[in-house]
């Protein structure tokens, strides 16, 4: 998970049209004979443009999984909208169409492990009807809106036959509610699971030769500067310019998997040469 960009809310969501449906669900809520309805107008091509710039041309929020935008969309709602797992909340469903509450998930993170999931850590200030203000409550799921991920969640590196195999973990400083927080996000939307522990391993593949090569060239280049020798040093300049290229290049926010890509050249000393996009 990494933070994703801020960007303005689609004018589209601001129609008179969606106003009016949410007034009529607050006149239907409470009369169990209606099941009211609550269109996808989150789907409209408008906020789902939106969306994808801001997730990096669509990567899922949770796992940074690259998505199919066109076989496999699935805007998601930070709140659930229609009811909430473990609790007779009716879902925020007020949210429904809120810019600060719409994410975009892949179906497995989305469908296959978060569903209807939400616990909070304050279940008794939980918001259950739209008077009352969702932002007191302190949810466990990290939510990439607002909070930077990488604060929570760290990646454990395993090399079995050539191959990296990397699972998400709390950061090991972290203790009390920010530790469950992470724990929480960690096995609610399902970070841990085979597949991704795979291709974030994939993901590193290429990566310590670049790292070990800018290392023994930051050296060489301080020797030489000591030794007076600037003319050589300047010569080895271009090969750490390269290398500081390609790495800016492999931890740019588009590219998949790239809170663990960002990880491993922190781990190396090297966090002034990522890309701060
Ligand atoms: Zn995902």
């Amino acid at each position: 998970m990494i933070k994703i960009k801020k960007t303005d809310c689609p004018e589209y969501l601001l129609r008179p049209h969606i106003e009016d449906r949410l007034v009529t669900i607050k006149q239907e809520i409470d009369d169990p004979e209606i099941e009211h309805d609550i269109p996808d107008y989150w789907r409209n091509n408008a906020v789902r443009d939106e969306l994808y710039a801001a997730h990096y041309e669509g990567k899922c929020c949770y796992c940074e999984r690259r998505r199919d935008r066109t076989r496999e969309p699935d805007v998601e709602h930070f709140r659930p909208k229609k009811s909430v797992k473990n609790t007779s909340h009716p879902g925020y469903w007020w949210l429904a169409y809120d810019w600060n509450n719409l994410l975009w998930a892949c179906k497995a993170c989305n469908e296959d492990y978060k569903g209807t999931k939400f616990p909070i850590f304050n279940e008794n200030k939980r918001a259950s009807n739209y008077c009352l203000d969702e932002n007191i409550e302190r949810p466990k799921l990290i939510n990439p809106r607002r909070e930077d991920p990488a604060e929570y969640i760290g990646f454990s590196c395993e090399k079995h036959a050539g191959r990296y195999y990397v699972r998400p973990i709390a950061k090991p400083h972290l203790t009390g509610e920010k530790r469950e927080k992470a724990n929480a996000t960690i096995d609610m939307v399902g970070l841990d699971r085979d597949t991704l522990v795979s291709e974030r391993g994939e993901a590193l593949q290429g990566l310590k030769e670049i790292a070990d090569s800018m290392i023994m060239a930051k050296k060489s280049m301080m020797h030489l500067r000591m030794e007076g020798k600037t003319e050589d040093a300047e010569s080895i300049q271009e090969e750490v310019d390269r290398l500081a290229n390609l790495i800016g290049e492999a931890t740019n926010p588009i590219k998949s998997f790239c809170g663990v890509r960002r990880e491993f050249f922190i781990n190396y000393g090297l966090d002034k040469y990522i890309s701060n996009i």
